[in-house]
Protein backbone atom coordinates (compact mmCIF):
# COMPACT_ATOMS: atom_id res chain seq x y z
CA UNK A 1 0.00 0.00 0.00
CA UNK A 2 2.54 1.98 0.87
CA UNK A 3 4.40 1.63 -2.92
CA UNK A 4 1.38 2.36 -4.00
CA UNK A 5 1.09 5.77 -2.43
CA UNK A 6 4.56 6.73 -3.24
CA UNK A 7 3.67 5.72 -7.02
CA UNK A 8 1.02 7.82 -7.08
CA UNK A 9 2.64 10.86 -5.66
CA UNK A 10 5.49 10.74 -7.54
CA UNK A 11 3.16 10.31 -10.67
CA UNK A 12 1.51 13.61 -9.45
CA UNK A 13 4.48 15.03 -8.80
CA UNK A 14 5.57 14.57 -12.50
CA UNK A 15 2.63 16.10 -13.72
CA UNK A 16 3.33 19.02 -11.42
CA UNK A 17 6.77 20.10 -12.51
CA UNK A 18 5.37 19.55 -15.98
CA UNK A 19 2.72 21.69 -15.54
CA UNK A 20 4.74 23.99 -13.62
CA UNK A 21 8.28 24.21 -16.50
CA UNK A 22 5.60 24.04 -19.50
CA UNK A 23 2.34 26.04 -18.53
CA UNK A 24 2.44 28.45 -21.12
CA UNK A 25 0.53 31.14 -19.17
CA UNK A 26 3.85 32.49 -16.92
CA UNK A 27 1.91 31.36 -13.96
CA UNK A 28 4.43 28.25 -13.08
CA UNK A 29 2.11 27.42 -9.96
CA UNK A 30 -1.53 27.37 -11.17
CA UNK A 31 0.79 25.04 -14.13
CA UNK A 32 1.88 23.11 -11.71
CA UNK A 33 -1.78 22.42 -9.80
CA UNK A 34 -3.36 21.76 -12.97
CA UNK A 35 -0.81 18.92 -13.77
CA UNK A 36 -1.29 17.62 -10.66
CA UNK A 37 -4.70 17.60 -10.98
CA UNK A 38 -3.92 15.94 -14.62
CA UNK A 39 -1.82 13.50 -13.53
CA UNK A 40 -4.34 11.96 -10.79
CA UNK A 41 -7.07 11.64 -13.66
CA UNK A 42 -5.14 10.09 -15.94
CA UNK A 43 -4.23 7.78 -12.45
CA UNK A 44 -7.57 7.15 -12.16
CA UNK A 45 -8.94 6.53 -15.46
CA UNK A 46 -5.46 3.80 -15.62
CA UNK A 47 -6.95 2.41 -12.46
CA UNK A 48 -10.53 2.37 -13.99
CA UNK A 49 -9.84 0.76 -16.73
CA UNK A 50 -7.53 -2.11 -14.96
CA UNK A 51 -10.72 -1.94 -12.66
CA UNK A 52 -12.85 -3.16 -15.21
CA UNK A 53 -10.80 -5.86 -17.35
CA UNK A 54 -10.59 -7.25 -14.07
CA UNK A 55 -14.12 -7.06 -13.56
CA UNK A 56 -14.95 -8.26 -17.00
CA UNK A 57 -12.81 -11.20 -16.25
CA UNK A 58 -13.99 -12.24 -12.91
CA UNK A 59 -17.81 -12.02 -14.63
CA UNK A 60 -16.58 -14.45 -17.76
CA UNK A 61 -15.34 -16.91 -15.15
CA UNK A 62 -12.89 -18.38 -17.67
CA UNK A 63 -10.08 -18.72 -15.16
CA UNK A 64 -7.32 -19.97 -18.40
CA UNK A 65 -7.80 -16.09 -19.81
CA UNK A 66 -7.19 -13.61 -16.94
CA UNK A 67 -5.87 -10.42 -17.53
CA UNK A 68 -1.89 -9.79 -16.70
CA UNK A 69 -2.26 -6.23 -14.65
CA UNK A 70 0.52 -4.42 -13.17
CA UNK A 71 0.16 -3.30 -9.47
CA UNK A 72 -2.51 -3.65 -7.02
CA UNK A 73 -5.00 -4.78 -9.45
CA UNK A 74 -2.55 -7.59 -10.54
CA UNK A 75 -2.29 -8.74 -7.08
CA UNK A 76 -5.87 -8.54 -6.94
CA UNK A 77 -6.39 -10.56 -9.69
CA UNK A 78 -4.16 -13.31 -9.11
CA UNK A 79 -5.31 -14.05 -5.59
CA UNK A 80 -8.79 -13.90 -7.13
CA UNK A 81 -7.49 -16.58 -9.29
CA UNK A 82 -5.71 -18.59 -6.57
CA UNK A 83 -8.90 -18.77 -5.34
CA UNK A 84 -10.97 -19.71 -7.88
CA UNK A 85 -8.39 -22.37 -8.91
CA UNK A 86 -8.65 -23.68 -5.03
CA UNK A 87 -12.79 -24.02 -5.46
CA UNK A 88 -12.46 -25.54 -9.00
CA UNK A 89 -10.50 -27.70 -7.82
CA UNK A 90 -12.74 -28.83 -4.74
CA UNK A 91 -15.58 -28.73 -6.92
CA UNK A 92 -13.69 -31.20 -9.31
CA UNK A 93 -13.09 -33.48 -6.62
CA UNK A 94 -16.15 -33.08 -4.75
CA UNK A 95 -17.40 -34.16 -8.19
CA UNK A 96 -15.13 -37.24 -8.78
CA UNK A 97 -16.52 -38.67 -5.66
CA UNK A 98 -19.91 -37.57 -6.43
CA UNK A 99 -19.72 -40.12 -9.51
CA UNK A 100 -17.77 -42.71 -7.46
CA UNK A 101 -20.59 -43.04 -5.23
CA UNK A 102 -22.95 -43.30 -7.84
CA UNK A 103 -21.26 -45.35 -9.89
CA UNK A 104 -20.75 -47.99 -6.87
CA UNK A 105 -24.43 -47.66 -5.82
CA UNK A 106 -24.95 -48.19 -9.80
CA UNK A 107 -23.60 -51.53 -9.34
CA UNK A 108 -25.26 -52.67 -6.36
CA UNK A 109 -27.07 -56.03 -6.29
CA UNK A 110 -29.76 -54.54 -4.68
CA UNK A 111 -32.35 -51.62 -6.52
CA UNK A 112 -32.04 -48.56 -4.79
CA UNK A 113 -34.75 -45.43 -5.55
CA UNK A 114 -34.24 -41.90 -3.97
CA UNK A 115 -37.95 -40.48 -3.33
CA UNK A 116 -38.71 -36.50 -2.79
CA UNK A 117 -41.01 -35.58 -0.36
CA UNK A 118 -44.03 -35.88 -2.58
CA UNK A 119 -42.82 -39.39 -3.43
CA UNK A 120 -41.54 -38.96 -6.88
CA UNK A 121 -38.46 -40.40 -8.20
CA UNK A 122 -35.71 -38.23 -7.87
CA UNK A 123 -33.01 -41.27 -8.96
CA UNK A 124 -32.76 -44.48 -9.20
CA UNK A 125 -29.32 -47.11 -10.08
CA UNK A 126 -29.67 -50.13 -12.53
CA UNK A 127 -30.84 -52.99 -10.53
CA UNK A 128 -34.28 -51.15 -9.43
CA UNK A 129 -34.81 -50.54 -13.58
CA UNK A 130 -34.42 -54.20 -13.69
CA UNK A 131 -36.62 -55.06 -10.73
CA UNK A 132 -39.52 -52.77 -11.17
CA UNK A 133 -39.26 -51.92 -15.21
CA UNK A 134 -38.70 -48.23 -14.73
CA UNK A 135 -36.99 -46.17 -17.59
CA UNK A 136 -34.34 -44.22 -15.96
CA UNK A 137 -35.12 -41.58 -18.21
CA UNK A 138 -39.29 -41.00 -18.88
CA UNK A 139 -39.96 -42.24 -14.84
CA UNK A 140 -37.69 -39.42 -13.04
CA UNK A 141 -39.95 -37.05 -11.46
CA UNK A 142 -42.77 -39.74 -11.65
CA UNK A 143 -45.23 -40.75 -8.45
CA UNK A 144 -43.43 -44.10 -7.40
CA UNK A 145 -47.33 -45.06 -6.36
CA UNK A 146 -48.08 -45.08 -10.07
CA UNK A 147 -45.66 -47.00 -11.18
CA UNK A 148 -45.66 -50.06 -8.17
CA UNK A 149 -49.28 -50.78 -7.88
CA UNK A 150 -48.68 -53.81 -5.65
CA UNK A 151 -52.11 -53.61 -3.09
CA UNK A 152 -49.26 -54.95 -0.28
CA UNK A 153 -46.90 -52.19 -1.57
CA UNK A 154 -49.18 -49.85 -1.32
CA UNK A 155 -50.56 -50.50 2.08
CA UNK A 156 -47.07 -50.91 3.61
CA UNK A 157 -46.54 -47.33 2.68
CA UNK A 158 -49.32 -45.97 4.14
CA UNK A 159 -49.03 -47.87 7.44
CA UNK A 160 -45.95 -45.68 7.27
CA UNK A 161 -44.33 -48.69 9.25
CA UNK A 162 -40.78 -49.23 7.93
CA UNK A 163 -39.00 -51.15 10.42
CA UNK A 164 -40.07 -54.42 8.00
CA UNK A 165 -39.44 -54.97 4.72
CA UNK A 166 -42.38 -56.04 2.36
CA UNK A 167 -42.21 -59.36 -0.69
CA UNK A 168 -44.04 -57.94 -3.75
CA UNK A 169 -44.05 -59.63 -7.14
CA UNK A 170 -42.33 -57.53 -9.75
CA UNK A 171 -44.32 -55.72 -11.66
CA UNK A 172 -42.19 -57.50 -14.75
CA UNK A 173 -42.77 -60.76 -12.98
CA UNK A 174 -44.56 -63.43 -15.64
CA UNK A 175 -45.83 -66.72 -15.66
CA UNK A 176 -42.76 -68.17 -16.97
CA UNK A 177 -40.57 -65.82 -15.55
CA UNK A 178 -41.81 -65.60 -12.01
CA UNK A 179 -39.46 -62.33 -9.51
CA UNK A 180 -40.16 -61.62 -6.30
CA UNK A 181 -39.02 -58.48 -4.17
CA UNK A 182 -38.38 -57.88 -0.77
CA UNK A 183 -39.00 -54.11 -0.95
CA UNK A 184 -38.07 -51.58 2.01
CA UNK A 185 -38.32 -47.89 2.53
CA UNK A 186 -35.74 -45.76 4.90
CA UNK A 187 -37.02 -42.32 5.80
CA UNK A 188 -34.14 -39.81 5.58
CA UNK A 189 -33.20 -35.94 5.16
CA UNK A 190 -36.36 -33.96 5.18
CA UNK A 191 -39.30 -36.23 3.93
CA UNK A 192 -37.24 -37.75 1.45
CA UNK A 193 -37.50 -41.62 1.27
CA UNK A 194 -34.39 -44.25 0.14
CA UNK A 195 -36.25 -47.30 -0.95
CA UNK A 196 -34.44 -50.53 -1.45
CA UNK A 197 -35.37 -53.60 -3.17
CA UNK A 198 -33.97 -57.29 -3.06
CA UNK A 199 -34.97 -60.47 -5.85
CA UNK A 200 -35.64 -63.24 -3.32
CA UNK A 201 -36.71 -65.15 -6.02
CA UNK A 202 -34.38 -67.89 -5.72
CA UNK A 203 -34.36 -67.36 -2.04
CA UNK A 204 -38.18 -68.17 -1.71
CA UNK A 205 -37.57 -71.37 -4.37
CA UNK A 206 -35.26 -73.00 -2.27
CA UNK A 207 -37.45 -72.48 0.92
CA UNK A 208 -40.14 -73.84 -0.99
CA UNK A 209 -38.02 -76.65 -2.05
CA UNK A 210 -36.34 -77.42 1.63
CA UNK A 211 -40.42 -77.38 2.67
CA UNK A 212 -41.31 -79.55 -0.04
CA UNK A 213 -38.40 -81.60 0.34
CA UNK A 214 -39.43 -82.13 4.36
CA UNK A 215 -42.52 -83.17 3.70
CA UNK A 216 -41.46 -86.27 0.77
CA UNK A 217 -38.81 -87.58 3.40
CA UNK A 218 -41.45 -87.33 6.41
CA UNK A 219 -43.93 -88.77 3.81
CA UNK A 220 -41.69 -91.86 2.66
CA UNK A 221 -40.76 -92.81 6.03
CA UNK A 222 -43.91 -92.16 7.69
CA UNK A 223 -45.73 -95.46 5.25
CA UNK A 224 -42.77 -98.02 6.39
CA UNK A 225 -43.03 -96.53 9.74
CA UNK A 226 -46.53 -97.20 10.19
CA UNK A 227 -46.33 -100.72 8.50
CA UNK A 228 -43.46 -101.53 10.96
CA UNK A 229 -45.64 -100.23 14.09
CA UNK A 230 -48.98 -102.31 12.90
CA UNK A 231 -46.63 -105.29 13.03
CA UNK A 232 -44.93 -104.74 16.43
CA UNK A 233 -48.19 -104.46 17.89
CA UNK A 234 -49.47 -107.55 15.68
CA UNK A 235 -47.00 -109.51 17.15
CA UNK A 236 -47.29 -108.34 20.51
CA UNK A 237 -51.03 -109.20 21.01
CA UNK A 238 -51.83 -111.33 19.50
CA UNK A 239 -51.16 -115.31 20.06
CA UNK A 240 -49.57 -116.32 16.37
CA UNK A 241 -48.08 -119.40 15.21
CA UNK A 242 -44.68 -119.80 14.47
CA UNK A 243 -44.91 -119.70 10.87
CA UNK A 244 -47.45 -116.24 10.53
CA UNK A 245 -44.74 -115.36 12.90
CA UNK A 246 -41.81 -116.07 10.84
CA UNK A 247 -44.14 -114.28 7.90
CA UNK A 248 -44.69 -111.00 9.75
CA UNK A 249 -40.93 -110.29 10.69
CA UNK A 250 -40.06 -111.09 6.91
CA UNK A 251 -42.44 -108.19 6.28
CA UNK A 252 -41.16 -106.00 8.75
CA UNK A 253 -37.49 -106.68 8.02
CA UNK A 254 -38.51 -105.37 4.20
CA UNK A 255 -39.64 -102.45 5.48
CA UNK A 256 -36.82 -101.67 7.97
CA UNK A 257 -35.06 -102.37 4.56
CA UNK A 258 -37.04 -100.10 2.69
CA UNK A 259 -36.07 -97.40 5.32
CA UNK A 260 -32.16 -98.25 4.93
CA UNK A 261 -32.34 -97.80 1.28
CA UNK A 262 -33.80 -94.31 1.32
CA UNK A 263 -31.53 -93.40 4.44
CA UNK A 264 -28.65 -94.48 2.23
CA UNK A 265 -29.88 -92.83 -0.97
CA UNK A 266 -30.57 -89.27 1.36
CA UNK A 267 -27.03 -89.26 2.25
CA UNK A 268 -25.59 -89.98 -0.92
CA UNK A 269 -27.76 -86.89 -2.22
CA UNK A 270 -26.21 -85.00 0.60
CA UNK A 271 -22.85 -86.07 -0.10
CA UNK A 272 -22.62 -85.42 -3.42
CA UNK A 273 -24.33 -81.53 -2.75
CA UNK A 274 -21.75 -81.18 -0.06
CA UNK A 275 -18.27 -82.21 -1.72
CA UNK A 276 -15.72 -80.92 -3.56
CA UNK A 277 -16.01 -81.65 -7.49
CA UNK A 278 -14.86 -85.02 -8.41
CA UNK A 279 -11.45 -85.19 -9.55
CA UNK A 280 -10.46 -84.52 -12.72
CA UNK A 281 -7.20 -86.49 -12.91
CA UNK A 282 -7.77 -89.84 -11.24
CA UNK A 283 -8.60 -92.52 -13.66
CA UNK A 284 -11.07 -95.53 -13.26
CA UNK A 285 -10.75 -98.48 -15.27
CA UNK A 286 -14.56 -98.64 -17.27
CA UNK A 287 -14.71 -102.38 -17.54
CA UNK A 288 -13.83 -102.59 -14.24
CA UNK A 289 -16.82 -100.32 -12.91
CA UNK A 290 -19.47 -102.15 -15.70
CA UNK A 291 -18.38 -105.48 -14.18
CA UNK A 292 -19.31 -104.17 -10.80
CA UNK A 293 -22.90 -103.08 -12.25
CA UNK A 294 -23.16 -106.47 -14.15
CA UNK A 295 -22.46 -108.56 -11.07
CA UNK A 296 -25.36 -106.30 -8.99
CA UNK A 297 -27.90 -106.48 -11.58
CA UNK A 298 -27.38 -110.31 -12.01
CA UNK A 299 -28.28 -110.30 -8.07
CA UNK A 300 -31.62 -107.99 -8.03
CA UNK A 301 -32.93 -109.65 -11.40
CA UNK A 302 -32.15 -113.60 -9.36
CA UNK A 303 -33.52 -111.78 -5.84
CA UNK A 304 -36.75 -110.44 -8.12
CA UNK A 305 -37.36 -112.86 -10.72
CA UNK A 306 -35.58 -115.94 -10.39
CA UNK A 307 -33.14 -114.33 -13.00
CA UNK A 308 -34.82 -113.98 -15.89
CA UNK A 309 -33.71 -111.03 -17.91
CA UNK A 310 -31.65 -111.34 -20.56
CA UNK A 311 -28.14 -108.95 -19.94
CA UNK A 312 -26.39 -108.14 -22.93
CA UNK A 313 -22.93 -106.09 -21.34
CA UNK A 314 -20.47 -104.77 -23.61
CA UNK A 315 -17.87 -103.14 -22.01
CA UNK A 316 -14.62 -101.99 -23.39
CA UNK A 317 -11.10 -103.14 -22.20
CA UNK A 318 -8.57 -99.94 -22.42
CA UNK A 319 -10.86 -97.30 -21.24
CA UNK A 320 -10.67 -95.01 -18.52
CA UNK A 321 -12.77 -92.66 -16.95
CA UNK A 322 -11.95 -89.52 -14.70
CA UNK A 323 -14.09 -89.20 -11.62
CA UNK A 324 -15.22 -90.14 -8.63
CA UNK A 325 -15.58 -94.07 -8.18
CA UNK A 326 -18.02 -94.32 -5.34
CA UNK A 327 -20.34 -91.27 -7.84
CA UNK A 328 -19.38 -93.12 -10.98
CA UNK A 329 -20.27 -96.53 -9.60
CA UNK A 330 -23.79 -95.22 -8.29
CA UNK A 331 -24.92 -93.66 -11.24
CA UNK A 332 -23.91 -96.71 -13.54
CA UNK A 333 -26.17 -99.12 -10.90
CA UNK A 334 -29.10 -96.86 -10.50
CA UNK A 335 -30.10 -96.85 -14.25
CA UNK A 336 -29.05 -100.42 -14.62
CA UNK A 337 -30.79 -101.46 -11.43
CA UNK A 338 -33.86 -99.01 -12.46
CA UNK A 339 -34.38 -101.58 -15.64
CA UNK A 340 -33.94 -104.81 -13.47
CA UNK A 341 -36.67 -103.29 -11.38
CA UNK A 342 -38.97 -101.94 -14.04
CA UNK A 343 -38.43 -104.40 -16.73
CA UNK A 344 -40.72 -107.82 -16.43
CA UNK A 345 -39.62 -110.95 -16.29
CA UNK A 346 -38.27 -112.52 -19.43
CA UNK A 347 -37.02 -108.67 -20.67
CA UNK A 348 -33.88 -107.74 -22.31
CA UNK A 349 -31.07 -105.46 -20.82
CA UNK A 350 -28.65 -104.19 -22.61
CA UNK A 351 -25.73 -102.16 -21.03
CA UNK A 352 -23.15 -100.30 -23.84
CA UNK A 353 -20.65 -98.25 -23.39
CA UNK A 354 -19.74 -96.29 -27.20
CA UNK A 355 -16.95 -94.43 -28.16
CA UNK A 356 -18.25 -91.09 -30.00
CA UNK A 357 -15.73 -89.53 -33.23
CA UNK A 358 -15.35 -86.39 -31.31
CA UNK A 359 -14.30 -88.14 -28.34
CA UNK A 360 -17.13 -87.60 -25.89
CA UNK A 361 -18.31 -91.53 -24.71
CA UNK A 362 -21.65 -92.66 -23.52
CA UNK A 363 -22.66 -95.02 -20.88
CA UNK A 364 -26.37 -96.17 -22.05
CA UNK A 365 -29.06 -98.73 -20.71
CA UNK A 366 -31.69 -100.05 -22.89
CA UNK A 367 -34.50 -102.01 -21.64
CA UNK A 368 -37.44 -103.38 -22.75
CA UNK A 369 -39.59 -102.28 -19.95
CA UNK A 370 -43.00 -100.51 -19.79
CA UNK A 371 -41.27 -97.50 -21.31
CA UNK A 372 -42.57 -94.20 -19.80
CA UNK A 373 -44.95 -91.55 -21.17
CA UNK A 374 -43.56 -88.40 -22.86
CA UNK A 375 -45.52 -86.07 -19.89
CA UNK A 376 -43.05 -87.66 -17.44
CA UNK A 377 -39.83 -87.53 -19.16
CA UNK A 378 -38.95 -83.83 -17.85
CA UNK A 379 -39.43 -84.42 -14.13
CA UNK A 380 -38.20 -87.56 -14.37
CA UNK A 381 -35.06 -86.38 -12.53
CA UNK A 382 -36.99 -84.73 -9.72
CA UNK A 383 -36.24 -86.33 -6.39
CA UNK A 384 -39.08 -88.38 -5.66
CA UNK A 385 -41.09 -88.33 -8.45
CA UNK A 386 -42.47 -91.64 -10.11
CA UNK A 387 -44.56 -92.28 -12.76
CA UNK A 388 -46.62 -94.99 -10.86
CA UNK A 389 -45.82 -95.00 -7.20
CA UNK A 390 -47.32 -98.37 -6.49
CA UNK A 391 -44.65 -100.12 -8.82
CA UNK A 392 -41.86 -98.37 -7.69
CA UNK A 393 -43.14 -98.96 -4.24
CA UNK A 394 -43.04 -102.94 -5.01
CA UNK A 395 -40.01 -102.79 -6.82
CA UNK A 396 -38.07 -101.02 -3.74
CA UNK A 397 -37.42 -97.20 -5.03
CA UNK A 398 -36.80 -94.28 -3.20
CA UNK A 399 -37.60 -92.03 -5.71
CA UNK A 400 -34.04 -90.54 -5.81
CA UNK A 401 -32.20 -92.90 -7.95
CA UNK A 402 -32.88 -90.58 -11.01
CA UNK A 403 -32.00 -87.53 -8.99
CA UNK A 404 -28.36 -88.96 -8.07
CA UNK A 405 -27.70 -90.17 -11.31
CA UNK A 406 -28.51 -86.33 -12.72
CA UNK A 407 -26.35 -84.69 -9.87
CA UNK A 408 -23.27 -87.57 -10.66
CA UNK A 409 -23.59 -86.58 -14.30
CA UNK A 410 -23.45 -82.71 -13.76
CA UNK A 411 -20.71 -83.07 -11.24
CA UNK A 412 -18.51 -84.97 -13.94
CA UNK A 413 -19.73 -82.51 -16.65
CA UNK A 414 -21.93 -84.81 -18.52
CA UNK A 415 -25.16 -85.35 -19.38
CA UNK A 416 -28.53 -87.74 -18.85
CA UNK A 417 -30.78 -88.36 -21.67
CA UNK A 418 -33.30 -90.42 -21.48
CA UNK A 419 -35.69 -91.94 -24.61
CA UNK A 420 -38.56 -93.88 -24.08
CA UNK A 421 -41.86 -94.89 -25.88
CA UNK A 422 -44.66 -96.86 -23.54
CA UNK A 423 -44.99 -100.35 -24.46
CA UNK A 424 -41.40 -100.53 -26.39
CA UNK A 425 -38.89 -99.75 -23.23
CA UNK A 426 -36.43 -97.05 -22.30
CA UNK A 427 -32.92 -95.72 -22.82
CA UNK A 428 -30.91 -94.16 -20.33
CA UNK A 429 -27.99 -92.65 -21.72
CA UNK A 430 -25.11 -90.37 -19.84
CA UNK A 431 -22.52 -88.71 -22.02
CA UNK A 432 -19.05 -87.85 -20.74
CA UNK A 433 -17.19 -85.26 -22.15
CA UNK A 434 -13.61 -86.02 -23.81
CA UNK A 435 -11.28 -84.39 -21.37
CA UNK A 436 -12.31 -87.05 -19.06
CA UNK A 437 -11.96 -90.27 -21.64
CA UNK A 438 -8.32 -91.75 -22.10
CA UNK A 439 -7.65 -94.53 -24.26
CA UNK A 440 -5.25 -96.77 -23.12
CA UNK A 441 -2.86 -97.60 -25.75
CA UNK A 442 -2.53 -101.33 -26.06
CA UNK A 443 0.81 -103.12 -24.94
CA UNK A 444 2.25 -104.63 -28.51
CA UNK A 445 1.98 -108.60 -28.27
P1 LIG B 1 -37.33 -95.03 -8.07
O1 LIG B 1 -36.49 -95.30 -6.90
O2 LIG B 1 -38.76 -94.82 -7.75
O3 LIG B 1 -37.10 -95.99 -9.17
P2 LIG B 1 -35.93 -93.17 -9.72
O4 LIG B 1 -35.54 -91.76 -9.48
O5 LIG B 1 -34.84 -94.13 -9.97
O6 LIG B 1 -36.85 -93.59 -8.53
O7 LIG B 1 -36.88 -93.19 -10.98
C1 LIG B 1 -37.96 -92.28 -11.05
C2 LIG B 1 -39.13 -92.90 -11.79
O8 LIG B 1 -38.75 -93.07 -13.17
C3 LIG B 1 -39.48 -94.27 -11.32
O9 LIG B 1 -40.39 -94.18 -10.24
C4 LIG B 1 -40.09 -94.87 -12.54
O10 LIG B 1 -41.46 -94.52 -12.61
C5 LIG B 1 -39.38 -94.22 -13.69
N1 LIG B 1 -38.33 -95.09 -14.24
C6 LIG B 1 -37.02 -95.04 -13.97
N2 LIG B 1 -36.34 -95.96 -14.69
C7 LIG B 1 -37.25 -96.60 -15.46
C8 LIG B 1 -37.19 -97.64 -16.44
N3 LIG B 1 -36.03 -98.20 -16.77
N4 LIG B 1 -38.35 -98.02 -17.03
C9 LIG B 1 -39.50 -97.44 -16.71
N5 LIG B 1 -39.63 -96.44 -15.80
C10 LIG B 1 -38.53 -96.03 -15.17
Amino acid sequence: MFWRALRFFLFQSVGALLGYFFWPLHDPLRGALLGAVLAAVVWLLIDLRRGFSLLRWLRQGELAEWPELPGLWGEVGARARSLLKARERDLAQSDARLTDFLSAIQHSPNGVVLLDPQGCIEWCNRTATEHFGFDPQRDLQQHLGNLVRDPAFAAYQAAQDFSHAVVIPSPRSTVSRPMRLSVDLHPYGEGRKLLLSRDVTAVELAETMRRDFVANVSHEIRTPLTVLSGFVETLQNLPLSPEEQQRYLALMAQQAQRMQLLVSDLLTLSRLEGSPPPPADEWRDVKLLMEHCEREAMALSELLSAQSHQFTFSAPADVELAGASTELLSAMSNLVSNAVRYTPAGGKIDVQWNMLADGRAEFSVQDTGPGIAPEHLPRLTERFYRVDRSRARETGGTGLGLAIVKHVAQRHGAQLRINSTPGQGSRFVISFPAHRICVRARAAS
